[in-house]
């Protein structure tokens, strides 16, 4: 028998509010994976992995997939967590194969995941209309309202296409009861149903007892690979209530989501992006609606994958980071995109909030509390020159190595990778002390 130490499950999570750049890290790891997983969310999230320069370059996106698939030899998990609309499932598989990328025989679906079917996605625009000035900013996919149907235990799991009589009388309930709920609107219940039955075919090789399918992988010491999507300000408990995703996206996600043990956690590696985004509504202290913060959104691409929407851009805020890393507990950081920052003169990074006149500790749970903060900040100087063709941490500024070493004291965590362009070459390794 192998007496080799099992390395354990790598997490990767978003520390801020998503779109941090985690694809990029995944697809770098994925190479030393042997299976990569997906244990929360659904095709809500979005990752964009970029290969290649100039003429060459290559863009993938993936929604529900996991985009350690880039790895040919790395196998897929969607746990028992993620919720599952089936036609995009197919749809993105179909997009990823024609862009040379076969991952339908790499792929394994929990048979306790839930599924998305598109009257969730009706009933999430529906829900949308009616908050009207204080709607979320949902993707409108579906996965709010299917986690919905899930909590209130009416949902149906991947297991029950293969009981087409329960399946469609469960349906059907479901269906009504959210028609009762929203009023009328157009469905085809039957049709849907007939549709179900050809997708159950055409999944069926892919499903899996998903507690037992990793906990064969890790027996037989495969290496783990887990991709949060969202990230921990989106958290149903801990991120910006009620303007977040309807699943667990902080580390105990991990473990509900795959149905893993705390204890086979390897490594917990958080994604920095070197300033802060949100898409959507609620208060976003650093926010910078100013030239910076266009500047921002404009250098670095600030635009939804999955939506497209421009995202709103500011100084990074280390409160946020802080307190992320006492829920998830980094061992390492990635900080991306520290190249969008090359043309400032100086930086600022936050550094405490204070409500009358007084610092508060840790992030405020109650949202109207965090709209009237005033946000303490350090300067710190720019580097004002191109990095994004630098390939080591010694050839760095000296300024730009100094903003990197502030974060890192701050918030206790030393940062392992920096991504300093949007292709895989971009990302500078760090020696850990
Ligand atoms: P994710 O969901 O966290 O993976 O983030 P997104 O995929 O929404 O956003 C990442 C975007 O930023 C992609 O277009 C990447 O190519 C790009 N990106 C990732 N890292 C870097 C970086 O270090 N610098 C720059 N300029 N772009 C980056």
């Amino acid at each position: 028998m192998d007496s080799s130490p099992n390395p354990g499950v790598t997490v990767v999570l978003g520390s801020q509010w998503g779109d941090e750049g985690k694809g990029k890290l995944v697809d770098i790891l994925a190479y030393e994976a042997d299976v990569c997983a997906r244990c929360a969310g659904g095709n809500n999230a979005g990752h964009t992995i970029v290969v290649g320069k100039g003429e060459e370059k290559k863009k993938f996106d993936f929604h529900l997939l996991p985009s350690g698939l880039m790895n040919p030899k790395c196998t897929a998990f969607i746990g028992s967590g993620v919720v599952v609309h089936v036609p995009s499932l197919f749809a993105e598989l179909e997009n990823l194969e024609k862009k040379g990328l076969p991952c339908e025989s790499r792929l394994f679906v929990s048979d306790r995941a839930h599924l998305v079917f598109d009257f969730h996605q009706i009933v999430d625009g529906l829900k949308e209309v009616e908050l009207g000035g204080s709607s979320i900013g949902t993707t409108r996919k579906g996965i709010g309202p299917a986690y919905s149907s899930k909590a209130s235990r009416s949902g149906l799991r991947v297991h029950h296409l293969y009981d087409p009589e329960v399946f469609a009388a469960k349906f059907r309930t479901l269906v009504e009861g959210r028609i009762k709920r929203y009023g009328h609107f157009e469905y085809d219940t039957e049709a849907e149903i007939e549709r179900y039955k050809v997708y159950a075919e055409r999944l069926r090789p892919h499903i899996t007892d998903g507690v037992n399918f990793l906990q064969v992988a890790l027996a037989e010491k495969k290496r783990v690979l887990v991709e949060g999507a969202n990230a921990l300000m989106l958290d149903l408990d801990y991120g910006t209530y009620p303007f977040v995703t309807s699943s667990s996206t902080a580390i105990g996600g991990v473990c509900t989501g795959l149905g893993i043990p705390p204890k086979k956690i390897g490594k917990t590696i958080g994604v920095v992006k070197a300033y802060t985004t949100r898409v959507g509504g609620g208060p976003f202290p650093t926010e910078q609606l100013n030239a910076t913060g266009e500047m921002m959104q404009e250098v670095g691409a600030e635009y939804g994958t999955t939506t497209g929407r421009r995202r709103r851009c500011g100084w990074l805020d280390l409160v946020v980071l802080k307190y992320s890393h006492s829920i998830n507990g980094y061992d390492t950081l990635n900080l991306t995109k520290l190249d969008v920052l090359d043309g400032l003169k100086e930086i600022e990074v936050a550094v405490a909030y204070e409500l009358n006149g007084k610092e508060i500790p840790g992030f405020p749970a109650d949202l109207d509390l965090l709209a009237q903060v005033t946000v303490k900040y350090v300067t710190l100087p720019g580097w004002n020159t191109d990095i994004s063709n630098i390939t080591s941490w010694d050839a760095l500024p000296e300024t730009c190595k100094a903003y990197v070493e502030f974060i890192e004291k701050f918030v206790g965590v030393p940062v392992e990778w920096i991504g300093v362009g949007p292709a895989r070459e971009s990302m500078i390794t760090k020696t850990l002390p």
